[in-house]
């Protein structure tokens, strides 16, 4: 399998709670290397924009709100199959049916407060590192 980049974010609700070492240590337990990383506030556009795909969704206004509402973490991770596996490490979108010893089960508090977000696709991944970082931001 090829090695691959993934973009992650470390969600308000566990920045708000401190969580952001012990979610590191399960991202590079699994096998990922966290290749970049910032904490940042970001605005309301960058947040809509990045969530654009659910604009419909009735969920759409607070989940807005919800990325705004304290700081994030943004990371790039690098590792064999890494959009996949970081998938897997996350859990599914709602922690009462992720899988024990995912970072949605051990941490999240709701489906929409789920503590972490990780690229569906190659594709995607690519256009979100670009959002976030530059080339020389990214040091593998
Ligand atoms: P992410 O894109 O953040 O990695 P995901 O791919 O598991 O999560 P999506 O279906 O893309 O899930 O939903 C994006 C985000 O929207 C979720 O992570 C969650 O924060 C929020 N969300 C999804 N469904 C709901 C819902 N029913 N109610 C409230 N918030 C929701
Ligand atoms: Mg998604």
């Amino acid at each position: 399998m090829a090695v691959e980049r993934t973009f992650s974010i470390l969600k308000p609700d566990a920045t708000e709670r401190n969580l952001t070492g012990a979610i590191n240590a399960m991202i590079e337990k699994a096998g990922l290397r966290i290749v970049a990383q910032k904490r940042v506030r970001i605005t309301k556009e960058q947040a809509e924009q990045f969530y654009s795909v659910h604009k419909a969704r009735p969920f759409f206004g607070e989940l807005v709100e919800f990325m705004i509402s304290a700081p994030v973490v943004v990371q790039v991770l690098e590792g064999e199959g890494a959009i996949a596996k970081y998938r897997d490490v996350m859990g599914a979108t709602d922690p009462s049916k992720a899988a024990d010893g995912t970072i949605r089960k051990t941490h999240a508090k709701s489906i929409g407060e789920n503590s972490v977000h990780g690229s569906d696709s190659p594709e995607n991944a690519a256009i979100e590192i670009s959002q976030f970082f530059s080339g020389n931001e990214i040091v593998g």
